[in-house]
């Protein structure tokens, strides 16, 4: 598996437009997010274990295929995360949730942990972290290391957007890390916003700006 995948898809990109406009409603704003994690998924899950059932449609019997192995987890990384769970679990409602509250120290812009709880047996899951922005990748890398702390060996990080700083520093941090993400911009501001980005994710999400 590569370790950058940027998905491209014309309903990525057009969707990817409407959320980095400013204009965009927080309901739009939500919805659009929504619907793009569901066609990422589409990506980063394409190569999940299968294995045959034997069904019976309302013909005839037939082998079907079902997804094996043990629930996988998404884990959002609070709060923005949240913005993209909820349209991966509309395509995999069984999935096991964690979510890791970590949030930039505004002076430093290192990553402040104040909230962990992951399901168990992480180490049989396979473990998708979601996050919107990947930008300093230090709160990336901080999640993914609490990931790996609760057993979790089988791991990707599921972004929006990401600043070429983030995937360096996430990479370091975690080299063999799968990084999906739908776009890969400049840079960063000063203040540690991707430049052009999309502005806060998680304000435009939770329409708190
Ligand atoms: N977090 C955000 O929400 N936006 C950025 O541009 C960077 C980090």
């Amino acid at each position: 598996m590569q370790a950058l995948t940027i998905i491209e898809h014309p309903l990525i990109a057009h969707k990817m437009t409407l959320v980095r406009d400013r204009r965009t409603s927080t309901g739009d704003f939500r919805r659009l997010i929504r619907e793009l994690s569901m066609l990422m998924a589409y990506e980063i899950l394409r190569d999940l274990p299968l294995a045959p059932v034997e069904i019976e449609t309302p013909v005839a019997p037939m082998p079907g295929q079902m997804i094996a192995g043990k629930k996988l987890c998404f884990v959002s990384v609070l709060r923005a995360g949240d913005g993209l769970l909820h349209g991966l679990l509309d395509l995999v409602p069984a999935a096991r949730v964690g979510h890791i509250g970590l949030y930039r120290d505004p002076e430093t812009l290192q990553p402040v942990r104040y909230y962990a709880k992951l399901p168990d047996q992480m180490e049989e899951r396979l473990a998708i972290i979601v996050d919107p922005m990947l930008a300093t990748g230090g709160t990336a890398a901080a999640a993914v290391a609490e990931v790996k702390q609760a057993g979790a060996s089988d791991i990707r990080f599921l972004t929006l957007v990401a600043a070429p700083e983030g995937v360096e520093v996430l990479h370091a941090a975690h080299p063999e890390l799968p990084i999906f993400t739908a776009a890969l911009d400049e840079g960063l501001t000063e203040a540690g916003y991707i430049i052009p980005g999309l502005g806060d994710a998680g304000d435009r999400l939770f329409g708190t700006k």
